[in-house]
C-alpha cells in the first residue's frame, strides 16, 4: 500500500527559496586580496532571481547547461542557485583543464551560455572559437572587453545583465530526478566523463554534509570554501551552507597560502574544506608567518589520502582539527568520513581518523576482488571498492552513444578503481588507485603507505611515490622528495627513518630531489606525469 504522507520534490528550488529566506542575513564573503566583498543570503536570492530572469531572456529553455568558467565567489553562488532553480542545468567547468579537454566538455554538454569570470576572460577567449553550441558569454566581475568572441557569439556583462531584471523569480515545480548539476571527472583513459547530479541527490548529499557525525556543517558556521566550485560541486558545501544558514566564506583566486592565511585571520571561518596539497602549502607557510588560524574547528581534507603527519602537525601546533573524507566526483562526491566511533577517546582516536573513514547509511559499500567474488570485511582483506546509493552515479552523461566508461558500473554498483580494506566495524582503509598500486616481484606496494612514511621525516615537506620499471622485480618504488625549507636528507637516512616502518623489501632504493610535486587540475600528486618522467625506469 502507498503511504499517506505528501510528495514533495527535493529540489535545489527549496535549498533556495528556503536558504535565501530564512537566513537572508547569513553572509557570502568573496575575497579581494585584501579583505572581504559581502552580501547576505538575501540579497544573494535576489540576485539569482535576475540571473534566472537573463538567463530566460538569453533563450535558456528547459534542461539546456549553462556553463561556469568561474573562481570561487558570490556570483559563482548565484549561478549555483539561479540555473537549477530555474529548471536549467549548472555545469561548471574545470578552469585548470587543457584547451581540448575544455573544448571536447563544452561541446559535449552543448552549453547554451557560459558564465566567465572576467580575469580569465582571456583564457576563455582561446578556446571559444572551437565551441560549437555557445551563443552567449556573461562576463563577472570585470568589463566585458575583457573577452574577445568570435563572430556569432555574443558577449554581456552579467552587472548590466542582472540590472534590468525583476528581483524575485517563481522558481518552478522540477521532477526531483531531473538532471541540476553536472560536473566532468578526468578518467583515467580516453575523454573525461560527465556526471550528471539530480536535484534529489544533490538535496540528499546537502542533508547528509549537515549530519554531525557527517562532515557537520552546521548553521553556527562559517565554512570557507576552498576546494573549488568545479571540483565535485565544492564537495556540496554551497548548497549545505544555504540548507542551514552558515555564512560562505569563498578566497576566489586567491588560493595561495598566503592570501589564504590572511583571510583565515580576517573572516576567522570555522570550517574549511581542501584536498591535502593546499594544507601542506598552508602548514610551510604557517611556519615562518605565524597566523591566528584558532576560528577553525574542523578541515575536512579529501581527494586524495591525508598524510597523518599533517593532521598531527595542524593538531599538535595550531589545535585545528582535521577530518578525513574520501569521495569521488561521481559519489557527489561525500563516500565516507573518518569520525571514531563512540567511546574511542585521545591516541585511540589515530588510527580510525587516518583511514577514510565509514560510509554513510545511504552509502552501500562492497570490496571485489580480481574474479568478482567479495572480499570479507576483517581489516586486512584487500579489494577494489564498489559503492552505491542515491547520490551515487549510475552512468556517465551520454554513455549510451558510445559506451565510454561503461566498465565502471556493474550490476548497479559503481567501480570506484579504488584499493583497500574494511574493518569488521565498517571503517574504510584504502591502500591505493589501482593504476597507482606498485607491483614488486608479484607483491603489492601502497604507494600511498609509503608516501605518508616518508612524509613523517622532519626534513620532507611532500613526497610522491610512484613504480618504475625495473628488470628483477618488474617495479620498484621511486620516491620524488620535496624538502622543506632549510633542510636536507640524504637517502641512505631515508632508507634507515623506513626501516622498521615498512617492511624491508619495500623499503625504496630509488629517490630524486624536486622542488614541487606535479599537481592534477584539481591540486593532487599527479603521479601519471611523475611515472612518464621516469617511464625507462632511469633516475637521470
Ligand atoms: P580525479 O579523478 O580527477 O582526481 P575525483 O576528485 O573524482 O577526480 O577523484 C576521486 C578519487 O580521489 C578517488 O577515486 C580516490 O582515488 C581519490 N580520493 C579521494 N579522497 C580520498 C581519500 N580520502 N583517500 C585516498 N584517496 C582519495
Amino acid at each position: 500500500m502507498l503511504s499517506t504522507m505528501q510528495d514533495a520534490p527535493l529540489t535545489i528550488g527549496r535549498i533556495v527559496r528556503h536558504g535565501t529566506g530564512m537566513y537572508s542575513s547569513s553572509e557570502v564573503v568573496t575575497w579581494t586580496g585584501t579583505e572581504g566583498r559581502r552580501e547576505q543570503y538575501g540579497q544573494t536570492g535576489r540576485k539569482a532571481a535576475q540571473l534566472a530572469h537573463a538567463l530566460r531572456g538569453l533563450g535558456v529553455t528547459g534542461d539546456q547547461r549553462v556553463g561556469t568558467f568561474m573562481w570561487n565567489n558570490a556570483e559563482h553562488l548565484q549561478a549555483y542557485l539561479a540555473v537549477p532553480a530555474m529548471g536549467a542545468v549548472l555545469h561548471t567547468l574545470n578552469l585548470r583543464l587543457f584547451p581540448e579537454q575544455l573544448t571536447y566538455i563544452t561541446n559535449h554538454a552543448a552549453d547554451h551560455v557560459v558564465i566567465v569570470d572576467a580575469s580569465i576572460a582571456p583564457l576563455f577567449a582561446r578556446v571559444l572559437p572551437t565551441f560549437s553550441t555557445v551563443k552567449h558569454v556573461v562576463v563577472a566581475n570585470g568589463p566585458v572587453e575583457a573577452l574577445e568572441a568570435p563572430a556569432g557569439i555574443e558577449v554581456h556583462s552579467y552587472d548590466e545583465l542582472l540590472a534590468a531584471q525583476p528581483d524575485s523569480y517563481d522558481w518552478p515545480e522540477v521532477d526531483e530526478r531531473q538532471a541540476a548539476a553536472m560536473c566532468y571527472t578526468s578518467g583515467t583513459t580516453g575523454n573525461p566523463k560527465g556526471v550528471v547530479y539530480s536535484h534529489r541527490s544533490i538535496y540528499l548529499h546537502s542533508m547528509q554534509v549537515c549530519m554531525s557525525d557527517s562532515m557537520g556543517l552546521a548553521g553556527s558556521d562559517k565554512t570557507l570554501v576552498i576546494v573549488p566550485q568545479f571540483h565535485a560541486m565544492s564537495w556540496g558545501l554551497p548548497y549545505a551552507s544555504m540548507l542551514v544558514g552558515a555564512s560562505l566564506l569563498m578566497p576566489d583566486r586567491f588560493l595561495q597560502p598566503e592570501p589564504l592565511a590572511a583571510m583565515i585571520a580576517a573572516e576567522k571561518p570555522s570550517f574549511a574544506g581542501a584536498v591535502p596539497t593546499i594544507w601542506q602549502g598552508l602548514l610551510a607557510y604557517l611556519e615562518g608567518n605565524p597566523v591566528d588560524m584558532s576560528s577553525l574547528r574542523d578541515v575536512i581534507v579529501g581527494g586524495s589520502a591525508c598524510p597523518p603527519s599533517l593532521m598531527h602537525a595542524f593538531q599538535e601546533k595550531y589545535g585545528i582539527h582535521i577530518t578525513h573524507a574520501w569521495g569521488m566526483t561521481e559519489t557527489s562526491p561525500l563516500g565516507s568520513v573518518a569520525r571514531p566511533p563512540a567511546g574511542v577517546t585521545g591516541d585511540a582516536e589515530w588510527p580510525y581518523r587516518y583511514s577514510q573513514g565509514r560510509p554513510p547509511a545511504s552509502v552501500s559499500a562492497r570490496l571485489m576482488d580480481d574474479d568478482g567474488n567479495e572480499v570479507p570485511w576483517d581489516g586486512e582483506s584487500v579489494g577494489e571498492l564498489e559503492v552505491r546509493g542515491p547520490w551515487i552515479a549510475a552512468s556517465y552523461y551520454r554513455q549510451d552513444e558510445d559506451g565510454e566508461g561503461a566498465e565502471k558500473f556493474r550490476d548497479g554498483w559503481l567501480r570506484t578503481g579504488d584499493v583497500g580494506a574494511f574493518t569488521s566495524d565498517g571503517f574504510l582503509k584504502l591502500t591505493d588507485r589501482s593504476k597507482d598500486v606498485i607491483k614488486s616481484g608479484g607483491e603489492w606496494i601502497s604507494s600511498v603507505d609509503l608516501e605518508n612514511q616518508v612524509m613523517a621525516h622532519p626534513a620532507v615537506a611532500e613526497a610522491a611515490v610512484v613504480g618504475i620499471p625495473d628488470e628483477k622485480w618488474d617495479e620498484r618504488p621511486l620516491v620524488a622528495i620535496v624538502l622543506r625549507e632549510g633542510h636536507s636528507v640524504e637517502p641512505q637516512e631515508l632508507r634507515e627513518f623506513l626501516e622498521g616502518r615498512v617492511a624491508r623489501w619495500q623499503v625504496p632504493e630509488n629517490f630524486t630531489y624536486i622542488d614541487e610535486v606535479p599537481k592534477t587540475s584539481v591540486g593532487k600528486f599527479d603521479k601519471k606525469r611523475i611515472r612518464a618522467a621516469y617511464a625507462d625506469g632511469k633516475l637521470d
